[in-house]
């Protein structure tokens, strides 16, 4: 197999550490599996801003354009919080999803059964919860024109192309067609014209996916089906907006933030991989910071972007064999847990691949 150019993005807070634990993972692929990786390291974020003067320079653009993978740790902290918008880390993060075409958000939620208790909602409705939220990221009311504020008032654009619609439903169906084969998507078209012409996109590209089973469901009901028996849904396509909304239902229905990985990908299934949590300046430095969802990350880029479902498979079940056996990071830790620091609990996953 090509060596893989994979340029990692630190950033800062945390960002670094759950890097080093990526960073040992992949080393433990490379020498069990024979995939030979290229790592290159870039500046983006507060880091870059000491470095350059701005949240992401175009060196660092150049590199995420030319890498076959980009992971990315967190930006952020207190340092730069005074800066103005424009200026902050977190733009960097978003001038890079823009630069790289970067259109489909992949949100998965997996409730491992330790973390059964951390949920709000009882045991049995999400016990073994594995679902996923496929999210339009570049489009939409978020960035539709026109848009204007004034003192009398204020509206937004809610459009959507044809060509928008077809390549996150290509995305949705794609995924499930390696998951459970089901899509339900989410509109509201009983009362928006945009969510009729999604609605109907949708159908017509799911022609080319006979077998998927398609439904269709109104975001209000979603957002009270993913708390009423979210085991119902496998994939869930949404729009930007409404998919903003749902992965955060999903999210906080696994218990801890610090378990959440993520993807958002390209035409080509390029993809950016990063945990949903920030750079956590309250714990940064300390080497607590739960791993987790750094190295689920590094999972979703192997079944994603690099096309090896059997590796994705082994970290998932790695990371479930050392929750199981009671190893935990203080955040997703209970009485009777065994109590690590990132280090150990990286080490015992990796023990497992
Ligand atoms: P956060 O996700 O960084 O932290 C929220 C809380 O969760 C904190 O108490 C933190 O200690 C805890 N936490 C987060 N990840 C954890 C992990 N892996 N293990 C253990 N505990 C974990 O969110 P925040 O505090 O709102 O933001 C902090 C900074 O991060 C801000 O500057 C924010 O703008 C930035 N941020 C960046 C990203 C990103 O880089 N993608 C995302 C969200 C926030």
């Amino acid at each position: 197999m090509k060596e893989i150019d994979l340029l990692l993005l630190s950033g800062d807070g945390v960002g670094p550490e759950v890097m080093e634990s990526a960073i040992s993972l992949l080393e433990k692929i490379q020498s069990s599996f024979k995939i030979n990786f290229n790592l290159i390291e870039g500046l983006i974020g507060g880091a870059s801003i000491d470095a350059h003067g701005l949240p992401v320079s175009d060196e660092t653009l150049n590199q995420a354009s030319q890498a076959d993978s980009i992971l990315f740790g967190a930006v952020g902290g207190p340092k730069w919080d005074s800066l103005p918008p424009n200026e902050k880390p977190e733009k960097g993060l978003l001038e890079l999803r823009s630069s790289l075409g970067l259109f489909a958000n992949l949100r998965p939620a997996i409730l491992f059964d330790s973390s059964l208790e951390a949920s709000s909602l009882k045991p049995g409705i999400i016990k073994d919860l594995d679902m996923l939220i496929v999210r339009e990221l570049t489009g939409g009311i978020y960035f539709g024109e026109p848009r204007e504020k004034k003192s009398s008032s204020a509206f937004n654009t809610m459009i959507y192309e044809r060509h928008e619609v077809e390549r996150i439903a290509r995305v949705a169906f794609d995924s499930a067609s390696l998951r459970n084969k089901k899509v339900c998507s989410v509109d509201k078209s009983n009362v928006l014209e945009v969510s009729e012409f999604w609605r109907e996109v949708v159908i017509d590209v799911s022609k080319d996916y006979p077998d998927i089973e398609l439904s269709h469901m109104l975001v209000d009901n979603a957002a009270m089906q993913l708390v009423k028996n979210p085991k119902q849904f496998d994939v869930i396509l949404s729009s930007n907006l409404f998919g903003d909304i749902l992965s955060d239902i999903s999210a906080m229905l696994t218990g801890s933030i610090g378990m959440l990985p993520s993807a958002s990908l390209d035409n080509r299934n390029k993809g950016l991989y990063e945990p949903v949590h920030g750079s956590a300046p309250d714990i940064a430095g300390q080497g607590t910071v739960n791993p987790i969802a750094m190295i689920l990350s590094v999972g979703m880029m192997f079944r994603y972007s690099l096309n090896q479902l059997e590796i994705s498979e082994k970290i998932k079940s790695a990371v479930s064999k050392t929750l199981d056996d009671g190893y935990a990071t203080k955040d997703i830790a209970d009485k009777n847990s065994k109590i690590c620091s990132t280090k150990e609990l990286t080490k015992i996953i990796i023990d497992h691949v």
